[in-house]
């Protein structure tokens, strides 16, 4: 999962609005987000794992817009 994902998503149109059903015309405020993880014991693990990422995505077409970290559910493969 990463920006670039959204970017080609937006490009060739398959971020779809929930609201309009058009294609989604713009992103903002990317964000890659990571949760630290540790034992306290300083086992193997790196303890740095992606938790996803987080993004504004605006459809242009209606008002719709919205903050999700879930972002891939609107792509229409
Ligand atoms: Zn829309």
């Amino acid at each position: 999962m990463s920006v670039q994902q959204i970017k080609d998503a937006i490009a060739t149109q398959k971020m779809k609005c929930p609201s309009c059903s058009k294609p989604v015309q713009q992103y903002d405020n990317f964000i890659e987000m990571t949760a630290f993880v540790s034992d306290g014991a300083g086992d193997s693990d790196s303890g740095l794992e992606t938790a996803g990422s987080k993004v504004t995505l605006i459809c242009g077409n209606c008002d719709w817009k919205e903050r999700t970290e879930y972002w891939a559910n609107y792509i229409d493969e």
